[in-house]
């Protein structure tokens, strides 16, 4: 729905909201909020809230930091758990004084990106499967990394604190506008995933930032910890957030189905595929931007290593689901929730695009389980894997000029910058796994 100014003044006056908070998310996907008093709801709606930028990660310098607010009419949203205070929200862009968009503002950069879709005749639409883990709090209320369920795979648990949690999630999210598809335990004990309708991208990234506030809000409210930390335990799976996605065209089809085709898949469908595949090493370090991200993407957990598609096994890195028609998509299987959505999205897109405009043909689907593959078949069928870890990750963007450009030069630079010093660190670190190797032993 398009809500003028005076649509929102007046809902959030009917609505007795006291409080707004003005979300934007910085360059590593963390949500940062300006609370402002209904009084000022006005100054906001007209673009004239500032900010001091220079304090946000990834943002600017101390002499040039002065920012702005724009709202997102389209976003504003009641917080259903506000209490006699009632709180809402709207989603932002970051400007410049000058009133030119702030080239690090990861909204603003997917927004160029689908601009650029829109112009090639595409809106991009995105279903994310967002996975995490709920565990127990100790008596001062710091997660631990226990759960008392037992559950597995689509279990119903009888008497399940995280049962009961995930449920007052998707009511919670379902009062705030979302469809919710799905919810369901996963494979790990303690382990979570709750799916809600696709939309166009942008809108998706914006729930996705939305949807992690949700959980860990309400996670809290049950004395647990959400976390989305993609490998919070060795030995178990990880969790991921899977990417449905589709091509439609400006008046609304699916650009990625083709009745003819056997696998009823379009030449649009299939040149995304190959730009998706052809720059998925460079785009790992968004799509999984963490040191842990990589300890996820092992063989054996249900997260994909080689970069292959196929349209039955799931071990590969992109799937084929099989629901076809205005359904058609394809899944792409390596992204995290610790991933910035915005430009998660906006790299994979540009992935898409490119290999649209270049014709990028895919190589054949690999419909055998990728874990089992010795080196020597993989060298046969040219199938190479994902980076290791996020120094190779950071090091394949770098090569990468067409993902480089999704992000411009100023996120580019940032966010290059803040991995590498992350990698540094945790590289120097001595951890336990090497205390308890080595310490007796030499
Ligand atoms: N948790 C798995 C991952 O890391 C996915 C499991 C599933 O959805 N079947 O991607
Ligand atoms: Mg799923
Ligand atoms: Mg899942
Ligand atoms: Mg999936």
């Amino acid at each position: 729905k398009n809500y003028s100014k005076e649509d929102i003044l007046k809902q959030a006056e009917e609505l007795g909201v006291e409080f707004i908070h003005l979300q934007f998310t910085d360059i590593l996907g963390v949500m940062k909020n300006v609370s402002i008093t209904i009084e000022e709801l006005e100054k906001a709606l007209d673009n004239e809230i500032m900010f001091d930028g220079s304090s946000i990660e990834g943002f600017v310098r101390i002499e040039e930091s002065d920012m702005y607010l724009r709202p997102d009419l389209s976003t504003f949203t009641v917080f259903p758990w506000s209490g006699p205070v009632k709180e809402a929200r709207l989603v932002c862009d970051v400007y410049r004084p000058d009133g030119t968009p702030f080239d690090g503002c990861p909204r603003n950069a997917l927004k160029k990106v689908l601009k650029e879709a829109e112009e090639m005749g595409f809106i991009m639409n995105v279903g994310p499967e967002c996975e995490f883990f709920l565990f127990n709090t100790n008596e001062k209320g710091e997660p631990t990394l226990e759960t008392h369920d037992n559950a597995g795979y689509f279990d119903l648990a009888p008497v399940d604190l995280g049962g009961n949690a995930r449920i007052d999630m998707v009511a919670t999210l379902k009062q705030m506008g979302f469809n919710i598809e799905a919810s369901h335990h996963e494979v790990a004990e303690g382990q979570h995933e709750i799916d809600f309708q696709y939309a166009d991208a942008l809108k998706t990234a914006d729930n996705i930032m939305t949807f992690k506030m949700v959980v860990r809000i309400i996670a809290q409210r049950h004395g647990l910890h959400a976390t989305f930390m993609p490998k919070p335990k060795f030995g178990i799976n990880g969790s991921g957030m899977h990417v449905n996605m589709s091509l439609a065209t400006l008046d609304g089809k699916n650009a990625f189905y083709d009745e003819s085709d056997p696998l009823k898949f379009s030449e649009t469908a299939y040149y995304y595929l190959g730009g998706v595949l052809k720059h998925a090493k460079a785009f790992a370090a968004l799509t999984n931007p963490t040191v842990n991200s990589y300890k996820r993407l092992v063989p054996g957990y249900e997260a994909p290593v080689l970069i292959a598609w196929s349209a039955s096994n799931r071990s590969p890195l992109i799937r084929i689901p099989a629901k076809r028609g205005s359904s058609t998509r394809i899944e792409l299987r390596n992204p995290d929730p610790s991933a910035n959505p915005y430009l998660a999205l906006a790299a994979i897109l540009k992935a898409g695009l490119d290999g649209i405009k270049n014709k990028m043909t895919p190589p054949p689907a690999v419909n055998s389980n990728v874990y089992h593959m010795s080196e020597e078949e993989m060298k046969e069928k040219g199938i190479v894997g994902l980076p290791g870890n996020l120094y190779e990750a950071v090091e394949e963007l770098q090569k990468d000029e067409v993902i480089k450009e999704a992000l411009g030069t100023h996120l580019f630079e940032k966010f290059t910058d803040a991995a590498l010093v992350e990698w540094k660190e945790y590289a120097s670190y001595v951890t336990q796994w090497e205390l308890d190797r080595y310490l007796r032993k030499f």
